[in-house]
């Protein structure tokens, strides 16, 4: 090991004190009404080492809507279910397009770039709900979430769900010209009500870095011992996150921090440094491409000075 537990938690908490500090803390999202009340001054991060070490900084604690986090999960989920099949619904390229952009689906015949943009992560929550309630779907996301948490009192907000369905014209739209094209099987509300309420999973950084640690550590939670992924599948997860996590801020996530890592419009990022450290960080101002702000610049300090970019030091 590279580094001690006094200086994990030393850069975690200097970290953590410097962001509270910064006038700069970018715009809480807004589209989702429900969003927009959280306070934007709070700030929490969370590292869990290959030792098991918890490092927490800030509002550690405090849950937060996970919003497009979620899609790290919903996909190994799916990829569990129908393997590699996976890959006739959706791609496995960047978009270099905003979160909800529609323009690719035309060109590609419904078939979105990735899982992570939002038609994607649609996609892929129509293949885990069929021959599923959406009640037995979202049931299945949920306790997924609650054992790699490890953690049954995560829930769903249901509030910020029910913002989401409100005002979520955008993702009905897309999910609509998927149909159009045959990519989704279930009727088109029952999956975009499994996937307004997935996004609305509340987690905190120490829940949510705990359950990255399968990422970081071969597809095992070294805590546990349980095998959740085969070690290929967590590595191509970790591939997709490098280079599909940040929507169309991708290029610059992996350039500045050098991690696989994915946000979420709640202003959690949740930051592999494979067979280091799971890493969660949540601040909820977001810059224009819609990631957190403060989370991106907290993550970059914090692998400069641990020296954990997968890039080199
Ligand atoms: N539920 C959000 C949406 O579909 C997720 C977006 C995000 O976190 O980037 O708009």
């Amino acid at each position: 090991m590279s580094h001690t537990a006094a200086e994990l938690d030393g850069a975690v908490r200097e970290i953590a004190e410097e962001m509270r500090e910064r006038p700069d803390r970018g715009t809480v999202a807004d589209y989702i009404p429900e969003l927009a009340t959280v306070d934007p001054r709070r700030f929490g991060l969370v590292v869990i080492d290959a030792a098991g070490h918890v490092a927490a900084g800030g509002d550690a604690d405090m849950p937060f809507s996970i919003q497009s986090i979620s899609k790290v999960f919903t996909l190994t989920l799916a990829l569990g279910m129908v393997g590699d099949r996976l890959w006739r619904r959706v791609g496995r390229e960047p978009s270099g397009s905003p979160f909800n952009s529609i323009v690719q689906l035309e060109r590609e015949r419904g078939i979105p770039r990735n899982p992570f943009i939002n038609a994607g992560a649609i996609a892929v929550t129509d293949v885990i709900l069929s021959g599923h309630q959406p009640r037995e779907a979202l049931g299945e996301i949920l306790r997924f979430m609650q054992f790699l948490g490890q953690d049954a009192s995560i829930v769903i907000d249901e509030a910020v769900a029910a913002s989401e369905q409100r005002t979520g014209f955008r993702n009905t739209a897309l999910a609509n010209y998927m149909k159009s094209f045959g990519v989704l099987d279930n009727p088109v509300v029952y999956t975009l009500g499994v996937y307004f309420h997935h996004c609305a999973i509340a987690m905190s950084c120490r829940q949510l870095a705990t359950a990255g640690r399968f990422l970081a550590h071969s597809g095992m939670n070294p805590a546990t011992g349980h095998s959740v992924v085969s070690p290929e599948r967590a590595r191509r997860i970790n591939a997709i996150m490098l280079t599909c996590g940040h929507y169309d801020g991708s290029g610059e996530f992996a350039y500045r921090v050098g991690l696989p890592g994915k946000s979420g419009v709640g202003g959690g990022i949740l930051a592999v440094a494979p067979g280091k450290a799971s890493i969660a960080v949540w601040s909820p101002g977001l810059d224009a491409a819609g990631n957190s702000h403060l989370g991106r610049i907290a993550l970059e300090a914090l692998t400069r000075r641990m020296g954990w970019s997968i890039f080199g030091v």
